[in-house]
C-alpha cells in the first residue's frame, strides 16, 4: 500500500481525522487530498471593484481548498446535539458532546484562546421566546470569528504539512475497492491505501452521489432549507447576542406549520456572496476584530422542506430557486421588509434612503417573484414573531437578502462507525449527509480516526 491512510478532502472533517491520526502515532503513513488549494491561496477574485460578483472559478477557493467551506466562515463552533448535525444518532449523544469538546480544546491551543465561549443555560430569553411562541435551542457556541479561525486553521496546518503528504489541486476522481484496501484515482496518479475516509463538503455532494453510485452505496435525499439572509440595525438584537451571540431559534407558522428558524446570526457582522455549483446564494460572517465590524446584525431564516416519495431531488428544487433570483437580479436580490408587505419593488433610490445600510451589493428587487409563496408566508410569519422579543425587527427598512438556501448532502448509508459496506471506508463531515457544521464535522473526523487507531 502507498499510504495506511488516504483521506479525501481537507475541510474540518479532514483536517481534525489528520490531526488525531498524526498526534502520537506519526509513523502511520497519510495523504490528503485535496481539490482546492493552500489556505494562503485561497483568494477569491471579487475585489468589489474590477471584480464585482461571481466569476465561477473553476476551484472556488471560498469553499475550497485547506479549511474547507469553514475556512472564511465566522468560526461559530456550537457544542449542541440540537443542531448542526445527526452525529449522535450513529456514536451517541455523550460521545459526541465530547468529541466536539475535544475539538474546542484543540482550537484554543491552536491560536482560538481568549475568545469567548456563550451559552443558553439559565438565560431568561428562553422564557420570553416561549411567551412569544418562539423556541430557543440549547447550546454552548465557541466564537472564534473569521480572522481567528483562519489563524487556527494556519496553526493547525503547520503543525500537520510534515506529518502528512498533502496533495493540493488533486480532486480524486475515482475510488476503487481493492483486496484489502482501495485505490484513489487522480488526474496526477491513482494511490492505494488500506483506509480511506471521504470528507468532501457540500462542495464535494455531486462527486459524492457519483461515487455512491459506483461502488453502489445506499444513499436518499430529501431536505433542502431556503430562506433569506434579514440584516438590521446590531442594536436591535444586542439584548440576544450580547448574552448568547449566536440564537438558533425555531418558530412554527400557524398557515402551514412548516418550521422556520434562525441560522448563522452574525452580530455586527457582513453579508457576503456564496457560490454553490456556480449559483451564487447568501451568507454572512463577522470578524472578532472590533475594527472590522459594522453596524449590523444579519441572520438567515430558513424554511426547512421535506418531500416525499417520489420527487427526489430537494438540492436541484433549491437550486432552481436560487437560480430565479441569479435571473432576475444577477447574483443575490436586497428588498426593504417594508417593500415587500406592501407587495412592491426595492429599487436604488429607495434602498439609499433607507436607514439601514446594505453591508453587500446587491440588487434590489422583489423576492416574492422569486422565493415560492409558502416559504416567504413563513418568514413573514416569524419576523413579526421576533419583533415582539426584538422590536423593530419588523421595521420597514430591515433589509432581506435573497435567496439563502441550505443544501443538504444526501444522506449515505453508513453503519454506527461511520464506515459504509466496504471496511474501511468511512464516509464523514457534511459530505456524509450526517453533519453540517464545523463542529460536528471536525468531531466526525477525530472519531474516525479513533476508529482506525482503535481507541474507540
Ligand atoms: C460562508 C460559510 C460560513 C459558515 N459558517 C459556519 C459557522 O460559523 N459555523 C458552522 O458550524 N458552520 C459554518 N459553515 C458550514 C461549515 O463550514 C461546514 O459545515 C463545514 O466546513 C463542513 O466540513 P467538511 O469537512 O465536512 O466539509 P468542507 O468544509 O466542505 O470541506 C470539504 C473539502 O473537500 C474538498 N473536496 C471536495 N471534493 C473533493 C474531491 N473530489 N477530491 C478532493 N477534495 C475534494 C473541498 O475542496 C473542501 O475543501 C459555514 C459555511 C460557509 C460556506
Amino acid at each position: 500500500m502507498d499510504y495506511d491512510v488516504i483521506i479525501i478532502g481537507a475541510g474540518p472533517g479532514g483536517i481534525y481525522a489528520a490531526y488525531e491520526l498524526t498526534r502520537e502515532h506519526s509513523d502511520l503513513k497519510i495523504a490528503v487530498f485535496e481539490s482546492g488549494n493552500e489556505l494562503h491561496n485561497r483568494k477569491c477574485p471579487i475585489d468589489g471593484d474590477k471584480v464585482k460578483s461571481c466569476i465561477g472559478c473553476k476551484n472556488c477557493s471560498i469553499m475550497s481548498g485547506f479549511g474547507g467551506a469553514g475556512a472564511f466562515s465566522d468560526g461559530k463552533y456550537n457544542i449542541t446535539n440540537d443542531f448542526g448535525g445527526t452525529l449522535y444518532e450513529y456514536i451517541g449523544k455523550e460521545k459526541a458532546i465530547s468529541l466536539m469538546e475535544y475539538v474546542d480544546k484543540i482550537n484554543l491551543e491552536h491560536g482560538g484562546e481568549g475568545t469567548k465561549l456563550y451559552s443558553t443555560a439559565n438565560t431568561s430569553i428562553k422564557k420570553v421566546c416561549m411567551q412569544n411562541k418562539l423556541k430557543l435551542l440549547d447550546a454552548s457556541v465557541r466564537h472564534l470569528g473569521t480572522d481567528i479561525n483562519y489563524v487556527v486553521l494556519e496553526n493547525l496546518y503547520a503543525e500537520l504539512k510534515d506529518k502528512a503528504d498533502f496533495r493540493f489541486l488533486t480532486p480524486v476522481r475515482h475510488i476503487e475497492v481493492n483486496d484489502g484496501g482501495f485505490r484513489v484515482i487522480t488526474d496526477n496518479g491513482s494511490y492505494t491505501c488500506s483506509k480511506c475516509i471521504v470528507s468532501v463538503g457540500r462542495s464535494g455532494s455531486k462527486w459524492m452521489e457519483s461515487v455512491c453510485h459506483e461502488l453502489d452505496i445506499e444513499t436518499k435525499s430529501n431536505r433542502v432549507d431556503l430562506g433569506v439572509r434579514v440584516e438590521l440595525p446590531a442594536e436591535l438584537f444586542s439584548h440576544l447576542t450580547d448574552e448568547l451571540y449566536e440564537s438558533k431559534i425555531v418558530y412554527r407558522t400557524e398557515k402551514f406549520e412548516d418550521r422556520v428558524r434562525t441560522f448563522c446570526m452574525n452580530p455586527r457582522g457582513s453579508v457576503v456572496n456564496e457560490n454553490t455549483n456556480g449559483i451564487v446564494t447568501v451568507n454572512g460572517h463577522s470578524y472578532e476584530d472590533p475594527a472590522k465590524q459594522t453596524e449590523n446584525t444579519n441572520f438567515a431564516l430558513l424554511v426547512s422542506k421535506h418531500f416525499s416519495e417520489p420527487f427526489k431531488d430537494s438540492n436541484g428544487y433549491g437550486e432552481s430557486i436560487a437560480r430565479l433570483s441569479n435571473m432576475l437580479g444577477g447574483g443575490v436580490i436586497v428588498q426593504r421588509f417594508g417593500d415587500l408587505i406592501r407587495g412592491r419593488r426595492t429599487n436604488h433610490k429607495r434602498l439609499d434612503q433607507s436607514f439601514v445600510t446594505p453591508t453587500l451589493k446587491a440588487e434590489p428587487g422583489d423576492l416574492s417573484l422569486v422565493l415560492p409563496k409558502r416559504i416567504l408566508d413563513g418568514i413573514i410569519e416569524m419576523i413579526y414573531a421576533l419583533d415582539k422579543i426584538a422590536p423593530g425587527t419588523a421595521n420597514d427598512d430591515t433589509l432581506l437578502y435573497g435567496v439563502e438556501v441550505k443544501f443538504y448532502n444526501m444522506e449515505v448509508s453508513l453503519n454506527e462507525r461511520l464506515e459504509t459496506k466496504y471496511e474501511g471506508l468511512y464516509m464523514i463531515g457534511d459530505g456524509s449527509g450526517v453533519t453540517h457544521s464545523l463542529s460536528h464535522a471536525s468531531a466526525s473526523g477525530v472519531f474516525v480516526a479513533r476508529e482506525i487507531l482503535g481507541l474507540n
